[in-house]
């Protein structure tokens, strides 16, 4: 059967200040919290938490600093001892993935989820990324039935991150389109095996449309940290948009390309969005859509986003290392697989070639 369709979390909100009013926004779920916070924000976050979780009663966990088997089994042992009925994790994307994780463990319990950075599409999505304590590579993608059933975004948090966090999401956001429509052209599966619906490609189109609007700005007012008009549209887009539309209409070769050049020490120290808008300009050149490209290029730059290899740590390139990603990029059931055209290793390292 061809089934087309959407997923979502159950509510997003999203103001300043709005940790203040976490526990009215999550009373409907449960009352007695394990909230996962992060542990870069604990001392910041752990005064306002306290206070904002109210009326429900909560038992803070600082989070170990890695989505591992080892963190997750750790905080499912802690709710259960402590009995809770909801999961709330607040932090950046693996203080998040464990709450996700912890909250499938116990039985499906609602789960909360607060990002402190808009710097990847992570937080709305069912899908958790697991990583080993021994050397920090990724053990498993973990598929979730449900998505978070709150996501609540406090911007005055998000605009004190720095501004190199919201330029990464929106160059994570600025793969959702491009992947989204050559799923669609290639009439792709997205993740969850079903093909994305009229709306789904509704809001990756929107997802593009508010960052190329909105996204030179909304740096500028993140510079100053503040979450102004065009700040607060972005986050969305970062988050919500990107997040729904990356969900539901597909991924391909942008992140294919991101999943290759992790293969590479050189880009460990650069963010996830970083390397994916490496992946959506090398993505157009093996498209060969040469005009799309320079514009992107151009608004890459307009937003801070790596427009060459040397920009995400790549200063020498060569031959082995490209085929690395490559080979990577292109193992058989990929999501490069998702684009229209068949894309060969060679077509991989040509592009990047140029990128060079
Ligand atoms: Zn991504």
């Amino acid at each position: 059967m061809y089934i087309t369709g959407a997923r979502f979390p159950g509510r997003y909100v999203q103001a300043p200040g709005l940790i203040s009013r976490l526990g009215a926004q999550a009373e409907t779920l449960g009352k007695h919290a394990l909230v996962i916070l992060d542990r870069n924000l604990a001392d910041v976050l752990r005064g306002p938490l306290e206070e904002g979780v109210k009326p429900l009663s909560a038992v803070i966990s600082v989070h170990g600093g890695e989505c591992s088997e080892q963190e997750i089994t750790r905080n499912v042992e802690e709710g259960r001892a402590k009995g809770v009925d909801m999961i709330i994790g607040v932090g950046g994307g693996k203080a998040l993935d464990t709450a996700k994780s912890v909250a499938f463990r116990l039985g499906g319990l609602p789960c909360v989820i607060v990002p402190t950075i808009a710097a990847s599409d992570a937080p709305c999505s069912a899908l958790a990324v697991v990583y080993k304590e021994s050397d920090h590579s990724v053990d498993y993608d973990y598929f979730l039935p449900r998505n978070p059933d709150l996501v609540l975004v406090d911007t005055q948090i998000i605009a004190q991150a720095p501004s190199r966090f919201l330029a990464a999401g929106i160059g994570d956001a600025l793969a959702t389109w491009y992947e989204a429509e050559s799923s669609r052209i290639a009439d792709a599966p997205n993740c969850w095996g079903t093909h994305g619906s009229a709306l789904a490609f509704e809001i990756a189109r929107f997802c593009r449309d508010t960052i190329v609007e909105y996204g030179a700005e909304a740096l500028r007012e993140c510079d100053a940290g503040e979450a102004g008009p065009a700040f607060e549209r972005v986050v969305e887009a970062n988050i919500l948009l990107s997040g729904a539309g990356f969900e539901s209409g597909g991924v391909a070769g942008a992140h294919a390309i991101h999943h290759g050049l992790c293969e590479l020490p050189d880009v460990h120290h650069h963010l996830h969005g970083e390397k994916v808008a490496i992946g959506v300009l090398a993505t157009l050149l093996i498209h060969g859509n040469r005009d799309e490209y320079e514009k992107v290029r151009d608004y890459c730059l307009s937003v801070r986003l790596p427009t060459r290899l040397s920009d995400i740590g790549i200063v020498e390139v060569s031959d082995e290392k490209l085929q690395a990603v490559a080979q990577r990029a292109c193992r058989p059931g990929e999501i490069m697989e998702n684009e229209p055209i068949t894309v060969t290793p060679d077509m991989v390292v040509a592009a990047l070639r140029q990128l060079a």
